[in-house]
């Protein structure tokens, strides 16, 4: 199964696509954390892409497409794969298609996350984020046990740099301007779902496995 989740900054995408990889046996494979990865280690792509990542703003197509190209093509990958924050612009999704023509396995579904955009900003404000990958809370929805730490190993959590009022404004603008318009690309293909991203965290997680399932919303 090849799934795309497509959505707004905020609306949790990355925590319903660690939670349903354990379950269906596919890998999430985020944009997102590979670029956090290649900033913290210092290569010439972090390197480039942090730059515009502590601006909220988008990081090149043609830098975020060679990283999730290559991704693509370990093994892991092969049995199916949840991609979370890619693609965000049409571009991009043109490469993908591309890419996944050559490899000969097209998207199974899109899973589009709605949600009131009034509700992003508080939920990005106060995300907390655990510096070793074991997930994220949020200061008063989802507070961790001891403030500021980490539930599984105690570590201090972190704020992200674009998780701040005024990134977090260029970051919601470009969703609008430059990937919004894959709800129309995806709409025409056949393959996207809504899920309605508002609410309990088990029953949107039900309700993508729902649209995952139903073989009437397969192109
Ligand atoms: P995320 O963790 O998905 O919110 O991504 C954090 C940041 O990484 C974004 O604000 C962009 O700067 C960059 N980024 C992640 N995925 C992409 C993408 N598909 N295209 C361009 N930039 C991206």
């Amino acid at each position: 199964m090849r799934v795309i989740f497509l959505g707004p900054p905020g609306s949790g995408k990355g925590t319903q696509a660690k939670r349903l990889v354990e379950k269906l046996g596919i890998v999430q494979l985020s944009t997102g954390d590979l670029l956090r990865a290649a900033v913290q280690e210092e290569s010439a792509l972090g390197l480039e892409a942090r730059q515009y990542m502590n601006a909220g703003k988008l990081v090149p197509d043609a830098l975020v497409v060679a990283l999730i190209v290559k991704r693509l093509e370990a093994p892991d990958a092969a049995r199916g794969f949840i991609l979370d924050g890619f693609p965000r612009t049409v571009p991009q999704a043109e490469a993908l298609e591309r890419e996944l023509a050559a490899r000969g396995g097209p998207i199974d579904r899109v899973v589009n996350f709605r949600i009131d955009p009034a509700r992003l900003t508080e939920r990005l404000v106060g995300r907390r984020i655990c510096p070793r990958g074991h997930g994220e809370w949020h200061v008063t929805f989802n507070p961790p046990r001891r403030p500021g730490r980490c539930d599984e190993c105690g570590e201090p959590l972190v704020h992200r740099e674009d998780d701040h009022e005024d990134k977090i404004k260029v970051r919601l603008e470009a969703y609008r301007a430059q990937t919004e318009p894959l709800i129309a690309f995806y709409t025409q293909r056949g393959t996207l779902v809504d899920v309605d991203a508002e609410g309990d965290f088990a029953a949107i997680t039900a309700a993508i496995e729902a649209a995952l399932s139903d073989p009437g919303a397969r192109a």
